[in-house]
């Protein structure tokens, strides 16, 4: 898991065996660890509720597991309040102080450095995260991504061990947090920042984490790179949150199945029933009128086209070329042209 140079990477920060609830609830995050090596990047992912900001609560001190442990840099922090645990927290409405300038909040942020070499470190800020000129305005004068990245600079300049994110773009418009994103993950590679991202938008987490953690329940279904979480998800809800899939209920003997689109190979061997996941590229689909499938649906996407198909009354998703012109009724057949994956449940 991660680069060669990140599994080598001295261990920042582990969590071993978490798990928090509420009130006489069910825990809303159950048995959870991992670790993270310095310079890594983690995003958690998960639908609304899963736990998410909960992780990050008892990461950053807020709140006390019921049990497990919190280590950074193998030290136990788990019974320190916040302020000892040298962490930055960048929270999706920024929090920054309305009634102090931009280098005053972010000069706030560095209250451990020397008062004397303050004002050297937070121009250094300033000029890093391109808010000169901006030094005397106040938050209510700043777009939404000039907020965002004061309060990125106040959370950097207190030179965190780790740093929290909790949806830190979803106020950005689209253009902007993309931007604001590729910026983000520059500075901290080529600053060693640690980090722990979390989000709901699978795009963001595929393309700012090393290592994305999909969360369901309270518990952590994968922990995997961006590319092996994608192309080889372990089980069905990875599978459908992460991206589109066709699931399919095959007989699998070895490495081939029996599916509703007829044999087909997979990455993997197994025996008996199980599901398979299809992603979209993973299917062709041709112009056939002996076809068995008929073209439902057709979004032209710009750089590609996005089919429904329906196949002996099932639905299936196609990703196809931009120029394909398969028409809205048109019949078809469809083609296996990658190795199914097989799920777990
Ligand atoms: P979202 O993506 O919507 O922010 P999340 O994955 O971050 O969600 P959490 O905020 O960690 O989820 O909440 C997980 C569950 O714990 C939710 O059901 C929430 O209602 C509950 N919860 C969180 N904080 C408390 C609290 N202080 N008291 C009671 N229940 C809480």
């Amino acid at each position: 898991m991660g680069t060669a140079a990140e599994r080598s990477a001295p261990e920042q920060i582990r969590v071993a065996g978490l798990r928090k609830s509420f009130a006489g609830a069910g825990p809303v995050v159950d048995g959870l660890s991992f670790s993270l090596g310095q310079g890594e990047i983690l995003a958690l992912l998960g639908p609304s509720g899963c736990g998410k900001t909960t992780i990050l609560r008892m990461i950053a001190g807020f709140e006390a597991p019921d049990c497990g442990r919190i280590f950074l840099h193998g030290l136990d922090v788990t019974g320190l309040p916040p302020q000892q645990r040298k962490i930055g927290i960048v929270f999706q409405d920024y929090a920054l102080f309305p009634h102090m300038t931009v280098l005053e909040n972010i000069a706030f942020g560095m209250r451990a450095v020397p008062r004397g070499e303050r004002p050297a470190k937070a121009v250094r800020w300033i000029r890093l995260l391109e808010l000169e000129n901006l030094e005397q305005r106040y938050p209510h004068e700043l777009s939404g991504g000039q907020q965002q990245r004061v309060a990125l600079a106040r959370t950097l300049a207190a030179e965190p061990d780790l740093v929290l994110l909790d949806e830190p773009f979803s106020n950005l418009d689209a253009a902007l947090r993309n931007s604001t994103r590729k910026e983000m993950r520059r500075l901290f590679k080529e600053r060693g920042v640690t980090a722990i991202l979390v989000t709901h938008d699978q795009a963001e987490a595929l393309s700012f984490a090393d290592r994305v953690g999909m969360m369901s329940t309270g518990r952590l279904q994968q922990l995997d790179t961006p590319e092996k979480i994608y192309q080889h998800p372990e089980n069905v809800f990875v599978a459908e949150f992460l991206g589109h899939t066709n699931l399919l209920e095959v007989e699998l003997n070895g490495c081939q199945a029996l599916s509703p689109l007829g044999p087909l190979t997979t990455l993997t061997s197994g025996q008996g029933r199980c599901w398979v996941s299809l992603r979209p590229e993973h299917l062709d689909l041709v112009s056939d009128p002996a076809g068995e499938g008929q073209v439902v649906s057709r979004e032209f996407r710009g750089h590609d086209c996005f089919y429904h198909v329906n196949y002996r009354g099932r639905e299936y998703k196609v990703l196809a070329a931009f120029d394909c012109r398969l028409a809205l009724g048109e019949k078809v057949s469809l083609r296996v042209v990658r190795p199914g994956v097989v799920l777990r449940g």
